[in-house]
């Protein structure tokens, strides 16, 4: 199979005149200044640089901000810029994310125009209330509307949503994961609610209107999500968002992180605990008491099986006096395993 990259091209708040309580466009993207059309060009050069695969799959993704809202002029002259690398063979595809109400006919067209494969809008709820609640300056209707029209069109589809947003509760946050599974997208990203500096939700969070999501409730609900998810076969590309200088640990003196479920390795957690259930499940199945468990995965998984900091191995010692072995098997398929009881408590006594 193909190895794919991806080429990040960061328009920090360029477009967007909304004001999210959440948003600190510039935090997030680790760049403060604007983009200018040289600057995409030398930010592609420079990743091509770095990818020495010839055969490669590689994409240029427009993030942060919202693309489409971009004077036309503007979008034009960066579209064309990737387009160019495109039509040299030395890039695949393009990616863009923007918001559903910038979205329409003219709009598509204009992506379609220069080869834009995919779209991902950031739809974060599906709960009016909580829309207008967050900042966000639009309705779960239009990203119904936008979602269908971009399918519609042929390009890829692809969502955001949030955890822990204000007044959010896990069954919104659930019901907004049904909502989106409707809409067909192909991937999407879950992002835990971060306070960041200088948002209207730092104001909230020191005014205490506002309580972050303590990480063990942010783990949970990813997980429930992204097993929603991926039961209906939509590829969870991210959750949690990506380590920068700027989004980390709230202690390093660059962090612009104030409070929130920020842990620099957030989907590893999430996966964990997958496993963890997963493993559970098993046990509680049998009519045994279980001594010793081994676990089978694709050498990609065994991390995340034994646990952050050995998490998986000590909890299930701890809690059902359970011995966990994990072995590496690069036949079986990334996601999946070979779970086998190997002593349980009978063996042990008799030994
Ligand atoms: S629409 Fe996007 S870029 Fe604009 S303020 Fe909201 S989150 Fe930030």
């Amino acid at each position: 199979m193909k190895k794919e990259y991806i080429i990040p091209v960061f328009v920090p708040h360029l477009g967007c005149p909304n004001d999210c309580i959440f948003c600190n466009q510039k935090s997030i993207s680790g760049q403060k200044k604007e983009m200018t059309k040289e600057e995409v060009q030398k930010t592609i050069e420079e990743t091509l640089k770095q990818i020495n695969d010839i055969e490669a799959e590689k994409e240029i993704a427009f993030f942060g901000g919202s693309f489409t809202g971009i004077p036309e002029e503007k979008q034009e002259e960066f579209l064309q810029c990737a387009y160019e690398y495109i039509k040299q063979g030395k890039v695949n595809s393009i990616r863009i994310s923007t918001r559903p109400d910038y979205i329409d006919k003219t709009v598509l067209k204009r992506l379609k125009k220069y080869k834009v494969k995919t779209i991902e809008l950031g739809v974060q709820s599906a709960n009016d209330y909580i829309l207008a609640r967050a900042g966000r300056g639009h309705n779960f209707k239009q990203v119904q509307k936008a979602s269908k029209l971009i399918r519609w069109y042929g390009f890829t589809l692809g969502h955001q949503m949030m955890v822990g947003l204000p007044e959010s509760t896990r069954i919104d946050e659930i019901n907004t994961a049904k909502a989106l599974i409707k809409l067909k997208p192909k991937m999407i990203r879950i992002y835990p609610v971060l306070v960041l500096k200088g948002t209207k939700l730092e104001k909230e969070y020191q005014e205490g209107t506002y309580d972050p999501l303590p990480l063990v409730q942010a783990v949970e609900t990813s997980k429930q999500l992204v097993r929603m998810f991926a039961d209906h076969h939509i590829d969870v590309i991210r959750v949690g968002l990506q380590n920068t200088d700027e989004i980390a640990d709230p202690t390093s003196s660059k962090s612009e992180i104030v409070a929130g479920p920020f842990h620099p390795a957030f989907r590893q957690l999430v996966e964990s605990e997958m496993w963890y259930d997963a493993i559970v499940g098993k046990i509680k199945k049998l009519n045994v008491k279980v001594k010793e468990v081994e676990v089978t995965v694709n050498p990609i998984d065994s991390n995340n099986v034994i646990g952050h900091k050995k998490a998986n191995v000590t909890k299930l010692k701890e809690l059902y006096d359970v011995e966990l072995i994990v072995k590496q098997d690069k036949t079986i398929k990334q996601g999946k395993s070979k779970i086998q009881i190997t002593k349980t408590y009978q063996d042990f006594k008799e030994k």
